[in-house]
């Protein structure tokens, strides 16, 4: 009735039920992560049950551009990120999604740019890198493309389309035997094989937490330790120009600077001194160009990264016209359709990846670029979990990786 005033006391609310039949492993969170360690114990024959918050699926991994960058990976992820190329082809067929496997056109747009491919090149002796000379570039790019003076194909690299391609791995996941889906269902404590949510309790063997950004509000000790940010940052959705098709991803100067790998090589200096010097407003708001047609033909452009702390809800026109100009200058067209702008927000870690044993029957996991190595991690941690296995102490960087227990969080 309207206008009627409930009043209700704790003793009036229902008591904590048992939610669900016991599991053997529990995931909290059904992005690409926990879909993953979903999917990965499944093939180990496990009873899983996989419990998100949401209605369905709206965190990091519908909001990007779907590109498993295997060649940016840095070597202690290699492993992880070509297992993952795999699976995200073989789940592909199996649940009918598009995978993208025409790989990445890396341009480059200044001598210095086309070292740091060089060098990638040499130390990969050559695998899953095939230099492109300035038309060959130019011509993959498109009909306007302008300043071009060469480039790479990173042949590695798959791509899917996540707004799709999640949802439809979590429906086929659903229905395989043994699985069970609770959506709108809040996860607040995890311990000990006890996941309490806000409809009742699970228990199960193991569980796996896979919260993304969203690990500094669940367990804010782990994510502090880890160095967790939550990074904010602008995409868009645009009508492509006339003639526009591009099969592999798009990557330019400006991602040689957020790649792992690519930023690693010497020559990756030269490029942040000179865009600095030259365009400060891209370093300003940390711009990675990158295209990712989709195969409806619409561009997926981004993206701009704001680490501040508190995601700002006000969005600035600037950073989207600052994307628009740079885009219509990288495919050299006099200007570009706006279909849909949204916000990404995911985790950014001291170090790509986040393995931590919480308890011995509670694993958290995170990755900065969950799509280009987040299979093949899970399928880590899952083999690891089923053969009782310790998780490994701490690995610490260069390796950028960090692996580590401890009830207290803190890195020892
Ligand atoms: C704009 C953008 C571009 C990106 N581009 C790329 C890219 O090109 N390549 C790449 O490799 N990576 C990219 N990333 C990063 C990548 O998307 C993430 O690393 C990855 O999706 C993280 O997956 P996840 O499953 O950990 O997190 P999420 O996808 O965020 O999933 C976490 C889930 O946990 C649920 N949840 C949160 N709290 C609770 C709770 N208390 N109880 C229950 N459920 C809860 C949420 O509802 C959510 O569904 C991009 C990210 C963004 C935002």
């Amino acid at each position: 009735m309207r206008g009627r005033i409930i009043h209700t006391t704790m003793a009036a609310l229902p008591a904590p039920r048992t939610l669900a039949p016991r599991s053997d492993v529990v995931v909290v969170g059904a992005g690409v992560l926990g879909l993953g360690h979903a999917v990965e114990a499944v093939r180990a024959g496990l009873q899983v049950t996989v419990v998100d918050a949401e209605e369905r699926l709206l965190g990091a991994s519908v909001r990007g551009f779907g590109h498993a960058c295997v060649a940016g990976q840095p070597a202690p992820l290699r492993p992880a990120a070509l297992d993952t190329r795999e699976r995200w082809l073989d789940l592909g067929a199996r649940a009918g999604f598009w995978v993208g496997d025409a790989g990445t056109l890396a341009v480059a747009r200044g001598l210095d740019e086309l070292a740091v491919l060089t060098q990638l090149r040499d130390e990969r002796d050559g695998v899953g890198i095939t230099m492109l000379d300035a038309d060959d570039t130019a011509r993959r790019l498109g009909p306007g493309a302008r300043q071009v003076v060469g480039g790479a194909l990173l042949t590695e690299d798959v791509r899917i389309e996540p707004r799709h391609a999640v949802p439809a791995l979590a429906a086929w996941l659903a229905h395989q035997p043994g699985v069970r889906f609770l959506w709108s269902t809040h996860v607040h404590s995890v311990t000990d094989g006890l996941v309490q949510t806000s409809r009742g309790d699970l228990h199960a063997d193991h569980a796996v937490i896979c919260l993304g950004h969203d690990l500094d509000r669940l367990l804010p000790d782990v994510a502090a330790a880890a160095g967790l940010r939550r990074c904010r940052q602008h995409m868009l959705r645009l009508a492509p120009p006339d003639r526009t098709r591009i099969a592999p991803a798009v990557i330019t100067g400006l991602s040689m600077l957020r790649q792992p790998a690519l930023a690693a090589q010497p020559a990756a200096d030269d490029v942040r001194r000179r865009i600095a010097a030259e365009r400060p407003e891209l370093v300003e708001h940390d711009v990675d160009l990158v295209l990712a047609q989709r195969p409806d033909g619409d561009l997926v452009v981004g993206d701009t990264h704001d680490l501040r702390a508190g995601v700002d809800p006000f969005s600035s026109e600037s950073l989207d016209r600052l994307l628009l100009d740079e885009t219509a200058r990288l495919l050299g067209v006099p200007g570009l359709h706006v279909k849909e702008r949204w916000l990404g927000v995911h985790a950014e870690g001291d170090d790509d990846v986040l393995v931590h044993a919480l308890d011995a029957r509670t694993t958290v996991v995170s990755a900065t670029h969950g799509v280009s190595v987040g299979l093949g991690l899970a399928a880590d941690v899952v083999r690891r979990v089923v053969a009782g296995r310790a998780l490994p102490a701490v690995v610490r960087p260069p390796a950028r990786l960090c692996f580590f227990r401890d009830n207290r969080a803190t890195r020892s």
